[in-house]
């Protein structure tokens, strides 16, 4: 089915006289006739449910209809996307291992790889942005277990070139991780370019109502494990009575292992209620992914018009770097924009507060036109001169177009600049 449909119909298929929408499952824990009967599922946590930190009905319900539209083998949910980027990495690196990733990415992977994972043992090897196939073999070592990139990077919103990510990852035998937030499995599904594991913070398009902030962790179900370098999904799990994962699961083999061994140690899975609320955001995505698109080709071209404007990155635009790659790789280039107003600093406090429709605040990919600006808000704690070593403009304003009317749109973005 194409996605228009799975967005409505995937993960959940009512029988006879079984409600149409999928109930919310508002229970922690689920009953069993006998201790036979539990300790078959202790056995083998797959069979069935135990416990509302491992699986939930209305979750899985959501799991399987994300793992539809990205063509997945199978799909965990979590509380944040935050929980789904930090597990995709320590579902196959341990302390003593490394992984490599570009720097085009959502800050806050930047400071969990650069800080937190750190501490934890596990080291992100940074390339450059953009780094050709020579600079990726390069930055390999012998301990490195994973590459990892963004389809289309918040804020810079440059796009991956996956060809190239693809086939150095696995001709070094690790798998691609993809974080495809901004463009969501209707612009752009990484599986088909290679990707071996996808993540998303759902807080973004995917809810798209700005209701609550989940992620979800999708297995294309397509990587080898069993190439000598992942001995934690072949050899025996000690936590789980001596299985091997690849053995008993075999194309599920990673996100199984996410669920009964990070999601049981960690407990980052989402509610059901909010589950629920996600699903309802998924069901109109691929109608909603067309207007953000439209509206934000059109906002993107109003701006680079404007005189008061001196760069714009949208690579929905022609003249931008990305438009090639783009056009490669994306359906649309989706509602987000950034652009640098000229005079820096104050030209960009003054625009952002003239503005009426647009809202001020730390979010992107909603239904409503909200606006940031990075150097006073997200990157406040950096001098201009560190946002510039940043690549962050301190006039740079992040646009997140909504779904209002363009001309609304366009009218409130007058308003700014004539206060410029
Ligand atoms: C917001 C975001 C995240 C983090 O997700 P949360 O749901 O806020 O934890 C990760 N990656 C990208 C690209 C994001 O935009």
């Amino acid at each position: 089915m194409k996605d228009e449909t799975l967005c409505l119909h995937a993960g959940y298929a009512p029988g006879n006289a079984e409600p149409r929408v999928m109930p919310i499952v508002q229970s922690t824990t689920y009953v069993y006739d006998s201790t036979e009967d539990i300790a078959a599922v202790f056995d083998d946590p797959t069979r069935s449910l135990i416990y509302s930190r491992f699986a939930n009905p209305t979750v899985m319900a959501v799991e399987s209809k994300i793992a539809a539209l990205e063509g997945g083998a199978g799909a965990m949910c979590t509380s944040s996307g935050q929980a789904a980027t930090l597990l995709s990495i320590l579902n196959i690196c341990s302390a003593g291992d490394s992984f490599i990733s570009t720097p085009m990415i959502y800050g806050g992977s930047i400071n969990l790889f650069s800080y937190t994972l750190k501490k934890m043992g596990v080291e992100c090897i940074f390339v450059k942005p953009d780094a050709d196939e020579e600079e990726l073999h390069a930055a390999f070592r012998p301990n490195t277990k994973a590459v990892f990139g963004e389809t289309l990077a918040n804020p810079s919103l440059q796009v991956l070139d996956f060809g190239t990510y693809a086939r150095v990852a696995h001709e070094h035998n690790v798998p691609l991780i993809i974080d495809n937030t901004f463009a969501t499995p209707i612009l752009c599904k990484p599986i088909d370019f290679g990707a071996d594991i996808v993540v998303h913070s759902t807080s973004k398009y995917m809810d798209g109502h700005a209701l609550q902030v989940g992620g979800v962790i999708v297995d294309s179900g397509g990587f080898n494990w069993n190439n000598g370098n992942f001995p934690g999904l072949v050899e025996p799990d000690e936590s789980y009575h001596g299985l091997s994962y690849v053995e008993a699961y075999g194309k599920a083999a990673y996100i199984i292992k996410a669920r009964m061994q990070l999601m049981r140690d960690f407990g980052v899975y989402p509610a059901a209620h909010s589950a629920f609320l996600l699903n309802i955001g998924l069901e109109t995505m691929a109608i909603r992914m067309e207007r953000y698109c439209e509206n934000g080709l059109m906002v993107a071209d109003f701006l680079s018009g404007s005189d008061k404007v001196e760069a714009v990155s949208y690579p929905g635009l022609k003249s931008d770097p990305y438009y090639q790659l783009a056009q490669q790789y994306l359906k649309g280039a989706g509602g987000v924009i950034s652009f640098n107003i000229k005079g820096g600093r104050a030209n960009a406090i003054r625009f952002m507060d003239a503005l009426k429709l647009a809202s001020n605040e730390v979010h992107v990919c909603d239904i409503r036109t909200c606006v940031l600006h990075p150097a006073s808000a997200t990157h406040r704690q950096l001098t201009d001169a560190q946002l510039e070593a940043a690549g962050i403009h301190p006039g740079m304003i992040r646009f997140s177009v909504g779904l209002e009317h363009v001309d609304d749109i366009i009218d409130d973005i007058k308003l700014g600049l004539s206060a410029v």
